[in-house]
Parts: C-alpha cells; structure tokens; sequence
C-alpha cells in the first residue's frame, strides 16, 4: 500500500506538470503545485482547484521558498527550445538556482527529490541510441547552450548535493514528449505541426527533414517518473535513467503521419535548420526497464490521435504565444 505523501510539484501546471500533479493527487496525496506561469496557465490545473488535497502557489523557483515537503519533483524550466532561447540568462538561473533551491529544501526536509533532466544534455549525439554513460556532445557557445548546460549543472547539483549532504536524489533524461496540455504556441515540432494542420497553415519543415526525434506518449512518461520517485531497489540507485520512446522517426515522417491523420488544406514547406539542431536522438531504456519494468505503451499514433482530439477541443485563441518564437 503507498504511505501518503505531501508532494511538491515544481513547474506543476506546465504540459508534463499538471498531468503528475493529477496522477499524484489520484493516488491521494497532498500536492503543492508551484509555477511562475512563464509558459503554462491555470487553466491546466483549474479542473484540480476544488481539490482540497491541492495547493497552487505562484512562485518562481530561482527564489528561495520554505515549504514542508516529503518529496519533490523539479520541473519548473521552459523546455521548448522557442521558449527557453527567448531569455537565455533566465532559463540558465531556473535550472541552477532553482535546483540549489529545492535541493535545499529536500536537504532540511530530508525529502526525496526528483530531477526533470533531458536528452539535450546528450546535445547532438555521436553515439546511438544513447545510453546513460554517454557523456555528450553539447556545443556551450550556441542557442541551445541556455538550456543543455543548465540542464547539466543541475544533474551535477543534485550528485553533489546526494554524496556531500546525503540527499535521496532521482535523475530522469526525458526524450521528447508530446500529448494534450502541450502549449499551442510553443513552436515544438508536434505541436506546431498539428496546429498548422488544423488551422490550415503550410507545415513547416526545418532543413530536410532527415533529422529524427523518438516520441514519447505524456502518461507514459509521467508513469516512468513516478516509478522512479518510488523505486526502493537497489539502495541508493540515483539514476541518471532515460526516460522516452525508442521508436524512431524523421521530422518528415511525422509530418506526413499528421497530414495522413487531419483533414487538411496544409502543405510541407521547408525552412532553414535552426542552429545546433541534433541530427538523431533515441534513447536506449535498458536501465529504466531493467530498474523500474518501463517501457512505453502508446505508440505515435495512438498518441497523436489523442493529442489532435485535445487541440480540437480547445480554443486557441485562449493561449497566448508566450514569445514571438513560434
Ligand atoms: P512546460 O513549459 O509546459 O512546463 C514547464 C513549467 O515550468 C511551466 O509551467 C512554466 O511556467 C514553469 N516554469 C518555468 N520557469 C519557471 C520558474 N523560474 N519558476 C517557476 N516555474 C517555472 O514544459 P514541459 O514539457 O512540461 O517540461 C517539464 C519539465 O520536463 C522541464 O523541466 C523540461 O526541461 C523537462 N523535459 C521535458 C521534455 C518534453 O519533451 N516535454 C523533454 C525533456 C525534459
Ligand atoms: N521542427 C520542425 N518544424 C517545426 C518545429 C520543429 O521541423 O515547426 C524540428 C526541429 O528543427 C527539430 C525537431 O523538429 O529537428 C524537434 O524539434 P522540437 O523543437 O520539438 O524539439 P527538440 O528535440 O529539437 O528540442
């Protein structure tokens, strides 16, 4: 039986967010729910306001904020690479002095903690599909540097902060994710390309479109993360795990899946590739199912079905594009 648990969810009403405060509060736990809103709104965690076991507070994690915590999952950081490009420094101070935030609040509470890392930190991987001893191949210099580099501190933070102060620490790499909640606006390649074909806009296509990407359904990748969050065997397994779908597709591919799935006037039109955009990405989940029995269940798709009948139920002109990178 699962022992109650007051759980605070950093980035709580973002895409992956609110769906693990939803599945945490099924489960009957207490969630704290902490966002500054930079690219989310609350009308992701409204359905979940009348809860009594929920508590929503506007906050933003580079500050620091005593709360009494039993665990903690660290998500708060743009991750669309339009959203974090639009203020490098910040999103830089978001993934290292949020993390040096809540790793102090884990230490004084003794909660276990729980980072949202990436397969960015892989940069544009030589190796493939990538393992978990793969250490990378991230440019520092270019756009995308904000969001990798930062991403790679805070794994070194929560490291250091489990061998120098004993902190039960968790690091997953998520693979990119997509599924309903996800910003209409956010300029990631599903969610673009599915609101370009609702709309009626041309489907845009950076470089060739021979670059791949491997697409992980939402729940099962917030089912991943809870199991490790509660994974109590080996002692002391920290992860890194990689979390993702290993199915791989191009970018033309998928878009050709979501012209052959819309109803749509859209066409492919090809733009420049962005700079320092990986040419290959998959991840190898040996690990996360030898430790945790994961792997994913819902394939692209079966997916992507569910995530076009999301964008047809709301209205777009509700969500405002956060930036102008869209
Ligand atoms: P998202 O943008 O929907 O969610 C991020 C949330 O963090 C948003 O609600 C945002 O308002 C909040 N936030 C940003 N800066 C903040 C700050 N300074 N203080 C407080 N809140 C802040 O993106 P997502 O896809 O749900 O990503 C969630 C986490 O998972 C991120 O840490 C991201 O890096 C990681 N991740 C996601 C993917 C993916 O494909 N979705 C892949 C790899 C890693
Ligand atoms: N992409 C694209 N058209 C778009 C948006 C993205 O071709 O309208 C490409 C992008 O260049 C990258 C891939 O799709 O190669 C995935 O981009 P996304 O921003 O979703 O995530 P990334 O994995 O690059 O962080």
């Amino acid at each position: 039986m699962t022992s109650l648990k007051r759980i605070l969810v950093t980035g709580g009403a973002g895409f992956l967010g609110s769906h693990l405060c939803e599945r945490l509060l099924a489960q009957g736990h207490d969630v704290i729910c902490l966002d500054n809103f930079f690219t989310s709104q609350k009308s992701n965690v409204l359905h979940l306001l009348s809860n009594p076991n929920f508590e929503l507070i506007r906050h933003d994690v580079t500050v620091p904020i005593f709360l009494e915590v039993d665990e903690i999952f660290n998500l708060a950081c743009p991750a669309a690479p339009g959203h974090y490009q639009f203020n490098p420094i910040k999103t830089m101070k978001t993934s290292v002095m949020g993390a040096i935030n809540v790793l102090g609040m884990a230490k004084r509470c003794r909660a276990r903690i729980l980072q949202a890392s990436t397969s960015e930190i892989y940069g544009d991987p030589e190796i493939h599909p990538q393992p978990e001893t793969y250490r990378g191949c991230v440019n520092t210099l270019g756009p995308r540097a904000c969001y990798d580099e930062g991403k790679r501190a805070a794994e070194t933070l929560f490291m250091d902060y489990h061998r120098h102060n004993g902190v039960d620490v968790r690091l997953v790499r998520i693979f990119n994710t997509y599924g309903p909640r996800m910003h209409p606006y956010d300029g990631r390649v599903i969610s673009n390309f599915i609101r370009q074909a609702l709309t009626g806009e041309d489907i845009t296509i950076f470089g060739d479109g021979s670059q791949t990407r491997s697409f992980c359904y939402r729940d099962d990748l917030v089912e991943g993360m809870i199991r490790m969050m509660d994974h109590e065997e080996p002692e002391g397994f920290t992860g890194p795990v990689n979390l993702g779908n290993p199915h791989e597709f191009t970018i033309k591919q998928l878009a050709e899946l979501v012209l052959e799935m819309i109803d749509t006037k859209s066409k492919i039109v090809y733009r420049p590739l962005p700079m320092d955009d990986p040419t290959q990405r998959k991840p190898d989940i040996t690990l996360a199912k030898k430790y945790l029995n994961w792997e994913p269940t819902i394939q692209l798709r079966e997916g992507l079905q569910k995530t076009i009948d999301w964008f047809k139920s709301i209205r777009m002109t509700d969500y405002r594009p956060p930036t102008p990178h869209y």
